[in-house]
């Protein structure tokens, strides 16, 4: 089921069920894309032509972060949890390992893709890595077609939000892969390059807080959760919402 906050059409899940239905993908067409807006993102949809009809053609739209969360509240129309992107990728791979399906890494630094395998490797025996490249290329063709060549199953773009999801929507077809998952920073989180917040934080709603104190240049951008916040009891006092 479909909730929509600020003109975003989330799929109201638990992280099971969102893990469940990516897994069900992997039975559908080839090209079929999951994305995992925060609130950041869904603001962003304000004045990036075309980003919300990207976000609402995604095969799963999932709320990654605890804004979206709070906003639905606001609007009278809970959703369920939040589902941190990078916990849904853990549990795919968990599930491709499972069905011997394999997955391709895209993005990050020069050599971060690789560590990264090399970590999921470890931690979900049986993954296997169709390939790997990094996220700073400059033409589509070339990656494009590795993909495609690798066979993977699904693939992991993480070129940050909102160059992944335009890149998805553009490529994702002709890659062959049956699921492209857009994801941010977590290649530099599997590979051990970048901290995730403690638990702790994660239970408390402060994993936005904890990467602020790690990341302060995220200052400015971390201003758009608040304004979020307002545009939302905005829309939500207006009858908008
Ligand atoms: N990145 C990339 N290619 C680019 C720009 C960024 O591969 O052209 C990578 C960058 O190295 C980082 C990720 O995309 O690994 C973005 O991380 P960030 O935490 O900023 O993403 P967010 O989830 O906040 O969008």
């Amino acid at each position: 089921m479909k909730t929509d906050v600020m003109g975003v059409a989330f799929d109201n899940v638990t992280m099971e069920e969102a893990v469940a239905a990516g897994a069900a993908l992997l039975e559908g067409p080839a090209g079929q894309y999951v994305v995992t807006p925060n609130s950041e993102i869904v603001y962003a949809c304000r004045d990036t032509g075309g980003l919300s009809e990207i976000l609402n053609r995604a095969a799963l739209v999932l709320p990654d972060g605890i804004g979206v969360v709070y906003a639905s509240r606001i609007l009278g129309r809970p959703l369920k949890q939040k589902v941190a992107g990078i916990d849904f990728a853990a549990g795919l791979a968990a599930e491709l390992a499972r069905g011997g399906r394999s997955l391709f890494l895209l993005g990050a630094k020069p050599g971060v893709a690789e560590q990264a395998a090399e970590r999921l490797k470890e931690t979900y025996p049986g993954l296997v890595i169709a390939g790997v490249h990094d996220g700073y290329f400059k033409e589509d063709g070339p990656i494009v077609a590795e993909i495609a060549q690798s066979g993977a199953d699904v693939v992991f773009v993480c070129l940050g939000a909102p160059k992944q999801e335009f890149w998805m929507a553009a490529n994702g077809p002709a890659t062959g892969a049956k699921i492209l998952v857009g994801l941010g920073g977590s290649l530099d989180v599997f590979a051990g390059v970048s901290e995730r917040a403690p638990d702790i934080w994660v239970r408390l709603g402060l994993e936005w807080l904890y990467r602020l104190i790690q990341e302060p240049w995220r200052f400015k951008r971390m201003c758009r959760l608040p304004l979020f916040l307002f545009w939302t009891i905005g829309a939500k006092l207006q009858g908008k919402g």
